[in-house]
């Protein structure tokens, strides 16, 4: 074996494979992939090989879609036969949810160039003549589907990789994992010694245990999936070479397609099993759990009653084999959060489909830097670290059950909660506040009243809670309201180099001591990587805000661009230190001036300022600024005193009705005034630029930032697309995220976020258009649920145009 390379990767499963193709294929050909077995030793070799285009996330369909063109040509490519049957696939919908589920990823479909297709049940019988569809309202026809040899895929990929340079060593376990003080990392093995710059962990399921070799904790645990394949069916043979498409019954849960002369039969049935939860049995490798067939049985009646041909012969083979499971199902991808250059790229519950996009992106992670799509939904970093094994295995098992469930855009399930709660929990509880859990903090969405009318919870249209919302939009417009945002991430960024050190990091200018600025940091490319407010204390001190689900990513962003070259910067994490309330409303000031021992006029603390203000018994970080676009503070006050200050705003209340508001009304508010949302407005795909907000961006600082020969390279070539909003006229749906904009027949741009405007009465998108058409007044359509309705570029922000409200 060699004894250094630029690159190990450790698995050669499909994704590793893929990564160390795609390494060679962007010209790293010192490259290693170390296997502790065979090649396909985990959990490919068993798998059944299905390939969807099919997702209802808009970046695995992406890297979905990715898969399935590069495995139509790597045969071609590599020289290595595969068995890949392009069938074609039918998803069955039960329900009217269903169908407008299909609607919208359709819509998707369409905008990444993957055209899929409504069938109703005539055309159904058409493609599959063996099903019985009374029940069925209509299937989704995803042309590029089929299945796939997965030894083979996996084969051709090192084939490929190894044609351009690179090694792959069988029967070699990686053993520890070590940094070097030189920089890089020492791999021991079963056969020695490697030294590699960078290491991709690959591990499928054993992804944990290296993560583990270099102190790492992974969120995963293994889970058993099974299908069952039949004996020979006579009525298939009888068709000769031509194939079923492949079905999923997603209302059932279930996938059913044709295997040679046979059926395969695979449900993610209702109480999915974990294994070892302890430890990973050393030995086990190429091997199969017992079959466990009574688990899947009344699955196993639903799909015979839907294709009869199946109970007419008997099972031939169980297969029942280890499958990792993050909370959320997707795999944890991204930079470890210990040393640098090492990677994870493991817990894949759709391996096969996913290996040839993941393959990309984290050959594009290491060779470039960043992968050129915002992969956020994949990114390890999404998980803090509560999320420990019994968090994990609880939504492990509830994703499990849910694989095929309907994906709502708003849907809370209850696994794993609550995990963090803040103080003032059960108070909101006892006044109505439903919960919604976000980076594990439970928040409020919405107060319910008693009489509120009942209804669904979950629908692609608007749902029952729109009524809480109208009257919490109308309390924050017009008296005083107040919303608690637990796990708002914070940091303290303070000594003599912190100045200097932000500046490079932000695009803009950094505020003056005792003011507030929005600040976005950039990659290198210029994309947006993070938005934070950040607020300047003291000369060298500063707090920086920024949101809940990103306290992971901002820190290791922060983390790992530490330097001292700027002088001494030290940076803490102050998130669960405080807690914070959020005061808005035109009576805010009244109300606040009550409790705190301080001058709340303009005069004294005029919008985007940032005070210390004391508080019953403590003192409370408060910003003239907030999310909703009306006069208003955000307090930051110490977690132990938060149910006072609290209580003393309650109490404070006295002829002003105080109204709690919750995530849901916020999420309206801050449409309106056009306020962008990080990973749904904000990702590495746009710039500061792109995003309309060079307000923000000082491309003429006199100091180098990140991401600043980008921007001006942007700047002087003018941006391809601009964030706009539109105004649309929607019928009881408003456009959801990735909700596609039309201009005539053409597709002109992608919606980021999408809802009801409650002060304005009006629904409204966020979306990047065409620069050409980001002029207000232009006229342009927006598909929801299948339905182009009109809308009109708007003027930003919407909502009190001069912030006169901000500024009162
Ligand atoms: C029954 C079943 C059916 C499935 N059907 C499908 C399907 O139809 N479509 C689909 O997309 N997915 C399917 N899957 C999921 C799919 O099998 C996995 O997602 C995929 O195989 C994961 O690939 P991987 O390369 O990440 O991991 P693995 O295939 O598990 O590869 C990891 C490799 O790392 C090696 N390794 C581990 N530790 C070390 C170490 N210390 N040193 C060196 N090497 C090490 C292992 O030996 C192994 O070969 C199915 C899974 C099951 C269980």
């Amino acid at each position: 074996m060699k004894s250094q390379a630029r690159v190990v990767v450790i698995g050669g499963g499909a994704v590793g494979c893929s990564a160390l193709y795609h390494l060679t294929q962007l010209g790293w050909t010192d490259a290693v992939l170390l296997e502790r077995d065979e090649l396909t030793a985990g959990s490919t070799w068993h798998a059944a090989g299905n390939c969807p285009n099919f997702s209802t996330s808009w970046s695995i369909l992406k890297l979905q879609r990715y898969s399935t063109a590069l495995y139509a040509r790597l045969a071609h490519e590599t020289g290595y036969d595969i068995n890949y049957h392009l069938t074609g696939s039918i998803r069955l919908a039960h329900t009217a949810d269903r169908v407008d589920e299909f609607r919208h990823v359709l819509a998707q479909a369409r905008a990444q160039q993957t055209e899929f297709e409504l069938l109703a049940p005539a055309q159904i019988k058409e493609r599959h003549p063996f099903l019985e569809l009374d029940d069925i309202r209509l299937g989704l026809w995803d042309p590029g589907d089929g299945d796939i040899d997965p030894a083979q895929l996996t084969q051709a990929l090192a084939k490929g990789a190894r044609d351009r340079g690179a090694s792959v060593y069988r029967h070699t376990g990686v053993t520890g994992i070590r940094e070097l003080a030189s920089g890089g990392w020492r791999i021991e093995t079963t056969a020695g010694a490697i030294d590699a710059e960078y290491v991709i962990n690959a591990a499928g399921y054993r992804g944990g245990e290296v993560a583990a070799m270099i102190g790492e904790y992974l969120p995963m645990v293994t889970l058993s999936h099974q299908y069952l394949l039949t004996e020979d069916i006579q009525a298939l043979r009888e068709r000769g070479a031509a194939r079923l498409p492949l079905v999923r019954d997603p209302d059932v849960s279930y996938y059913l397609r044709q295997e040679r002369h046979g059926l395969l039969l695979g449900p993610y049935e209702s109480r999915g099993r974990a294994h070892w939860l302890d430890d990973l049995p050393h030995e086990f490798a190429h091997q199969l759990f017992a079959d466990d067939l009574g688990r899947i049985e009344s699955y196993i009646e639903a799909a015979c009653a839907r294709m009869p041909i199946l109970g007419s012969v008997g099972v031939k083979r169980v297969i029942n084999g280890p499958i990792p499971y993050a909370p959320d199902g997707n795999p944890l991808m991204g930079p470890a959060a210990v040393g640098r250059n090492f990677f994870h790229c493991c817990a894949f519950t759709f391996g096969i489909v996913q290996a040839g996009g993941a393959g990309r992106i984290i050959a594009e992670w290491l060779v470039n830097g960043e992968p050129d799509w915002d992969v956020w939904p994949l990114d390890h970093r999404r998980y803090l670290p509560f999320a420990n094994r019994s968090y994990t295995l609880a939504k492990a098992l509830e994703t499990y059950e849910h694989e095929y469930g309907v994906a709502y855009p708003q849907e809370e399930r209850p696994a794993g909660r609550p995990a963090k709660t803040s103080p003032l929990y059960d108070r909101l509880r006892a006044i109505g506040a439903v919960f919604g859990a976000r980076g594990g903090w439970e928040r409020a969405l919405y107060y319910a009243k008693s009489e509120d009318p009942a209804g669904p919870e979950c629908s692609f249209r608007r749902p029952q809670w729109h009524r809480a919302i109208t009257r919490e939009c109308a309390a924050v417009a017009g008296g005083v309201a107040l919303l608690e945002l637990p796990g708002f991430t914070k940091f303290e960024v303070t000594g003599a180099g912190a100045p200097a050190w932000l500046d490079y990091l932000v695009a803009g200018a950094l505020p003056r001591p005792g003011r507030s600025t929005l600040s976005y940091f950039c990659s290198p490319r210029g994309g947006i990587v993070s938005e934070m407010t950040v607020s300047r204390l003291g000369e060298d001190r500063f707090w920086l805000i920024s949101a809940a689900a990103g306290e992971r990513h901002d820190e290791h962003w922060l983390r790992s661009h530490l330097s001292q070259r700027f002088g001494p910067v030290s940076l803490a994490n102050l998130t669960c230190r405080y807690g914070s309330l959020i005061v808005v409303g035109p009576h805010s000031r009244t109300l606040l001036a009550r409790i705190a021992d301080a001058d709340l006029t303009n005069e004294a603390f005029p919008w985007l300022t940032v005070r210390t203000v004391p508080i019953g018994y403590t003192e409370a970080l408060a910003l003239r600024v907030n999310y909703v676009g009306e006069l208003g503070w955000e307090l930051h006050v110490p977690s132990e005193h938060l149910l006072s200050v609290h209580q003393l705003l309650v109490d404070a209340r006295e002829e002003l009705e105080l109204v709690h508001f919750g995530l849901y009304a916020m999420e309206s508010l801050r449409l309106e005034k056009c306020y962008r949302s990080w990973k749904a407005d904000l990702t590495t795909e746009y710039t500061p630029l792109m995003a309309s907000l060079e307000r923000f961006v000082r491309l003429d600082k006199q100091t180098d930032f990140i991401g600043r020969d980008a921007l001006r390279r942007e700047a002087a070539a003018g941006p391809k697309e601009r964030f706009v909003p539109l105004l649309v006229e929607a019928r009881d749906a408003d456009a959801a995220a990735v909700s596609i904009v039309y201009r005539g027949s053409e597709r002109v741009g992608l919606v980021t976020s999408g809802g009801y405007g409650y002060r304005l009465n009006r629904s409204i998108a966020l979306a990047y258009v065409r620069a050409d058409l980001a002029r207000p007044g232009t006229e342009l359509e927006v598909e929801i649920l299948g339905e182009r309705r009109p809308a009109r570029v708007g003027r930003e922000p919407l909502y009190d145009p001069e912030n006169l409200r901000l500024r009162a």
